[in-house]
Order: structure tokens, then sequence, then C-alpha cells
């Protein structure tokens, strides 16, 4: 399934914006060439976070921000919709 390479997501966010957007990237992504964490480390205060399952930052935005994340268009990560548990 994995080429070899661990491919990891990152979460986009505004925090200075009033409604919170939230973005899911691949790290290959060209339009978030920044230098990453290792391992899980949320950066959550600097409006990014990443991690290598796409399923827990969209749950971990979810529960932060109560909204769904977006996927962005340019490098298509897998987004599942996050809907409250139970029903
Ligand atoms: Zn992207």
């Amino acid at each position: 399934m994995a080429r070899g390479t661990s491919e990891g997501y990152v979460l986009n966010t505004f925090p200075q914006m009033s409604s919170s957007f939230l973005v899911l990237h691949r790290t290959t992504c060209g339009t978030v060439n920044r230098p990453l964490a290792k391992g899980r480390e949320w950066t959550y205060p600097y409006g990014k976070a990443c991690s290598d399952d796409h399923a827990e930052l969209a749950e971990w935005a979810f529960r932060e921000t109560g909204k769904s994340v977006h996927g962005c268009g340019t490098c298509g990560p897998p987004v599942e919709p996050v809907t409250g548990r139970g029903g």
C-alpha cells in the first residue's frame, strides 16, 4: 500500500478569521512547502497541524472548531465527512 514513504497530512486553519475554515493538504502539496515537525506535533496556535492520519486530523479539527475540513483542490487528500457519532 505504502510506497516506502510515509505520507502525512497538513491541516491549515485561519484562527485570525472569524469563521474557522479548515483545509486539509498532503504534506507533498506545493502550497504547504514548509518543514514539518517530526511525528505528531500539534501546532494549532500557529494555524497549522500535521499528522499521518487524515481522519485523525479531521476529527481533531471537528472537535476543536465544530466544523468539517475541506480537501485541498490541488493535492486532493481523502476527506471524510465528520459527523457526530451516536445517532
Ligand atoms: Zn493542497
